[in-house]
């Protein structure tokens, strides 16, 4: 014990008295400061005095030699121009009488820009050339007060002046920052690739916030630290700067697991070096630092943690939220279009495997089927003898099927050369009236056979169209015979043609889109039925390929339900278009336009010429 009372003894000499002598001396000069701080900083003003006349110094020393000034004095140019440098004086009283006045107000004029220069004059008589040099004057023959009153003055108009242009130099700070937002989101909203955006958000951070380094962890497919840093970074760092990133990025999901593992050692990293000359001397500690993560609900992207050598403001925080949270949305929509990307270029292979498995199993299937017509032919024909009639009756349904097999394999092969793109098109000026006699004659027999009247109402003397006549046979025949196929006996079936301008067509609106796209004169063709019709929902489906719309016939007429793509595809190879209008249950108007051509025209006018 009587040992321990000397140590106590010295400690409290050599350490506690001093330690709370020296809290004790912090918190009075703080108090101090705090409490002496707002007057004195309103009014105090360091005021420079030039004069030679030793009794208005005097004078001046008498009134602004006490606080809240700071008082100067100088007799000559130099020690003037020296006080100007040294002490930055808020206001420069110049005795008129100084000698060499007007060269040394040009001098500090120009080196000096809001210092306010006053003038004391013998009296109120003063040139005008000298005056515009001056804020205010004061006179000889003022009193004390009233030169108090006007230095005063100027004083306060100096100090909103400066708050003013504080407040000024905030504003445009705001502005910059807001601007560089601004610009910012533009390049996320004009971009889908992730790599640029994340380079977008860099640039973004660095010109609003200038860092000295950023760490920014990607963990989309594989997890990538990207470095983007003001100078080199040692291998020291570069391990402290990824275990915290890892750190950072597991207190992302607090009791949660991460979507992904990540492994300090073999994380990737990306790094940028502004200045790569230098390397960081600074442990990170002495940094600052703000951290986000970059995530849209529960998509998560990564996390960005910021580092800067002087400490970051609330507006810089809220600067750095809103550009990692800008971020994000850009983010999710260029993985969605990268998704998308992916799946449709999968679509298109599958498409073209699809195409090509047509075309291949459609040509292998067409030999055999000739050699088995070929043979129901000669059977039918007698030519291996006699056939009873049961015997017959069995043959020509065969062959019924063997001609709709054939019909659908060709259509098969037809949709497949169409979108490969290798469909043969003989193009020619031709008539639009020859398609329907051909079509009208060649199926006549078969609406005749199913009790229907096949008619034409055509308008003499339509203009000549250049198209392949065999494909307008084809699709004009598809219309017709559906018509036949989808309307019950006794009931009429039309085929109606008239000239149009684009601006004329008219279509449901499902329809609107193809339309549209037309313009100049066209040749409408109209097959009109009274037939079974279809709902306004099924309209644009028909069009789909291998499209059966349910209804009471279609299980009893089959088809292969490609002739209306086909047709699509033949007239939009046309530059024409096809369209429907029909209402349940009171028939269908099949329509299709094909351009009237000028081309086609110019020659026609060159053939009667010659
Ligand atoms: P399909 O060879 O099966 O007739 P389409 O592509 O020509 O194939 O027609 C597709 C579907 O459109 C038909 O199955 C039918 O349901 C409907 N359709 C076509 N034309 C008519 C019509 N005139 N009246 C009623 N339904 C029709």
């Amino acid at each position: 014990m009587k040992q321990l009372i000397p140590l106590f003894t010295y400690s409290l000499i050599h350490f506690l008295v001093p330690y709370c002598l020296s809290i004790l001396v912090t918190y009075f000069l703080t108090y101090l400061r705090k409490k002496q701080k707002p007057d004195n900083i309103l009014n105090m003003g360091k005021i420079l005095f030039v004069s030679n006349r030793l009794e208005k110094i005097r004078q001046y020393a008498e009134i602004f030699g006490k606080k809240p000034y700071e008082f100067f004095t100088s007799s000559d140019e130099n020690s003037a121009l020296e006080t100007v440098d040294i002490n930055s004086p808020d206001i420069i009283i110049f005795d008129a009488e100084f000698s060499g006045l007007k060269h040394l107000i040009k001098k500090l004029k120009s080196a000096t820009f809001s210092t306010s220069f006053i003038l004391l004059a013998k009296n109120e008589k003063i040139e005008y050339d000298i005056s515009k040099y001056f804020n205010a004057f004061l006179t000889d023959e003022m009193t004390e007060a009233l030169i108090s009153a006007v230095i005063s003055a100027n004083l306060k108009t100096k100090h909103s002046l400066e708050q003013l242009s504080g407040t000024n130099k905030n504003l445009a700070d705001s502005l910059y920052r807001l601007n560089v937002l601004y610009s910012t989101s533009s390049q996320f909203a004009g971009s889908l690739d992730k790599e640029k955006l994340v380079d977008y958000m860099i640039e973004g951070l660095d010109k609003s916030l200038s860092f000295d380094l950023t760490c920014t962890l990607c963990t989309e497919n594989q997890p990538v630290l990207l470095l983007n840093s003001l100078y080199e970074i040692s291998d020291e760092l570069l391990s402290a700067l990824k275990l915290r990133t890892v750190l950072n990025y597991k207190s992302l999901f607090e009791d949660k697991k991460p979507p992904f593992e990540i492994d300090t050692d073999t994380l990737k990293v990306v790094k940028t070096v502004k200045y790569p000359a230098n390397r960081f001397t600074f442990t990170l500690f002495q940094y600052d630092n703000m951290f986000a993560p970059i995530s849209l609900g529960d998509n998560f992207f990564g996390c960005i943690e910021i580092f800067k050598e002087t400490p970051f403001t609330s507006d810089d925080a809220t600067c750095f939220q809103t550009i990692a949270q800008q971020v994000s949305l850009p983010l999710k929509s260029a993985t969605l279009y990268q998704e998308i990307k992916e799946t449709n270029l999968k679509l298109e292979k599958l498409e073209r495997l699809k195409s090509e498995f047509i075309s291949i199993v459609s040509h292998e299937l067409r030999t055999p089927l000739t050699a088995i017509k070929n043979s129901l032919d000669i059977l039918s024909g007698g030519r291996c003898g006699e056939i009873n009639e049961s015997g017959q009756k069995f043959l020509s349904m065969a062959q019924r099927n063997v001609q709709r097999l054939a019909g659908i394999i060709n259509d098969l092969l037809d949709l497949s050369k169409i979108e490969a793109g290798k469909m043969d098109y003989h193009f020619a000026n031709m008539d639009i009236h020859s398609v329907i006699d051909y079509v009208k004659s060649s199926l006549s027999v078969m609406a005749k056979e199913k009790g229907l009247n096949l008619i034409s109402e055509e308008t003499p003397d339509l203009p000549r169209i250049y198209a392949d006549s065999q494909r307008l046979e084809q699709v004009l025949t598809n219309l017709v015979s559906n018509a036949i196929k989808f309307t019950p006996e006794g009931k009429t079936i039309t085929i109606r043609s008239h000239e149009a301008d684009a601006s004329q067509l008219n279509a449901p609106d499902c329809f609107k889109d193809d339309i549209n796209k037309l313009s100049g004169k066209y040749i409408v063709v109209c097959v009109e039925d009274e037939g079974i019709g279809i709902s306004e929902k099924d309209l644009l489906r028909a069009f789909d390929k291998f499209a059966q719309i349910e209804n009471s016939l279609s299980r009893k007429v089959g088809g292969s339900g490609l002739g209306l793509p086909i047709a699509k595809q033949l007239l939009q190879a046309h530059n024409g278009a096809i369209w429907c209008d029909s209402e349940l249950n009171k028939g269908s108007r099949f329509y299709f336009a094909i351009p009237v051509s000028t081309a086609g025209v110019e020659s026609e006018k060159n053939l009667i010429l010659n």
